[in-house]
């Protein structure tokens, strides 16, 4: 049990009554949160005469901040972003989005400037292999790509702490004739950048297979249960040889639902066959927001649908995503000293219709409502 603070502890920010969730400590009980200077400073019985503020929590949820691992909040040429706080971020519940790879080295600082830096949701970035995002196909020309500019920025915004790594998508449709080789090119910019790797999958070429193979530790695959043809499973349905190797090797699965990259069939073969899961995204943009995806909580919801319980869905979207991205020791956790990023959210009961990406639609029984954020002390109701 955390020790009570002294009488004496005076807090910006009192959440009364809460259940709290939090998955990083097994955290799972009614109680209070005292807030101070934007930092989780006891959890708790804790007195309300010190708090400057003080909200009733009573009926809700507490969990860690959510993090969505992929979403896109930056418009450039083929992309189409959404707001960062009103539409991606502290608005629907998450406190953390990472952008998967909207910027490329020639719109970056723009979209620093832009977008990272005035948001007050927390903004974090994969920086897109290909320099410009007006080219299409976004990969398919040497021309589009610089390792000496990518991989100068990457480490030097990594060390400003924006930058997580490079991100590439390994599908026909964005390498265009190029095939592997933006796949090939990004693992080394990643290398030489001493950053990490997200990998986006979907049409061949160039083949899983061959993409897989050149994964390592720690790298990052999103779209990962998608029902395209070429995907994770072969014709029995089975996972492929070379996903259980990089998984194996230590290669992490992110969903990053989307408007064509999620499947119910695939979910349920690969939670069949025990296959490992990391983050739980939305791909949000302008062409799913308004469905399939819809938003982070209507994403975890798809998921306590297909029988993940409740911890599990919030461990996939606060500290395992965190982990990922080697914030584990600054977000997605309640603990005490931890910036506090708190989501309040409910699960609410009813007759749903979840649709995946491939039109597939079901009936469910239950979704998350978020309440409010608090995101540095301060309390944002969601819209
Ligand atoms: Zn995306």
């Amino acid at each position: 049990m955390p020790a009570s603070p002294s009488h004496d502890t005076r807090f910006d920010l009192l959440i009364r009554g809460a259940r709290l969730l939090d998955p990083s400590q097994s955290l799972d009980r009614v109680a209070d949160i005292g807030v101070t200077d934007g930092r989780i400073a006891a959890i708790g019985d804790l007195s309300a005469a010190n708090a400057d503020e003080t909200i009733d929590a009573s009926g809700t949820i507490a969990s860690p901040g959510w993090i969505d691992l992929h979403a896109h909040v930056f418009s450039d040429g083929n992309i189409n972003g959404l707001d960062a706080d009103a539409k991606a971020g502290i608005a629907t519940g998450v406190t953390t989005v990472v952008d998967a790879g909207s910027a490329g080295a020639d719109s970056w600082q723009t979209f620093r400037q832009s977008v990272i830096e005035p948001s007050r949701t927390r903004v974090l970035a994969f920086l897109n292999i290909s320099v410009d995002h007006r080219a299409k196909p976004l990969h398919g020309d040497w021309a589009n790509f610089s390792q000496s500019k990518t991989i100068r920025l990457a480490e030097k915004e990594a060390a400003a702490g924006y930058c997580l790594g490079i991100k590439v998508l390994a599908s026909q449709t964005h390498c265009g004739a190029l095939g592997i080789m933006p796949v090939k090119l990004a693992r080394q910019a990643a290398r030489l950048s001493g950053t990490g790797l997200m990998v986006h999958i979907g049409n061949a070429p160039p083949v899983i297979d061959e993409v897989l193979d050149l994964l390592e530790e720690g790298d990052i695959v999103t779209h990962c249960w998608h029902g395209k043809y070429g995907g994770i499973l072969g014709r029995d349905k089975k996972p492929l040889p070379a996903l259980l190797a990089a998984a194996e090797r230590g290669v992490k699965f992110d969903i990053g639902h989307g408007s064509a990259s999620f499947a119910f069939e695939t979910a349920r073969h690969a939670l069949d066959a025990g296959l490992p899961l990391h983050a739980i995204s939305t791909d949000l943009h302008k062409g799913c927001v308004n469905g399939p995806v819809y938003s982070q909580g209507r994403t975890m919801a798809k998921f306590l649908h297909l029988g993940l319980s409740l911890p599990e869905i919030v461990r996939l979207s606060t500290h395992s995503p965190a982990q990922l991205i080697g914030w584990d020791d600054r977000i997605g956790s309640l603990a005490v000293g931890r910036e506090a990023d708190i989501t309040l959210f409910r699960v609410v009961e009813g007759d749903f219709e979840f649709t995946d990406s491939e039109g597939a639609k079901e009936r469910a029984t239950r979704d998350l409502e978020v309440v409010a954020t608090v995101r540095t002390g301060r309390v944002i109701n969601a819209t």
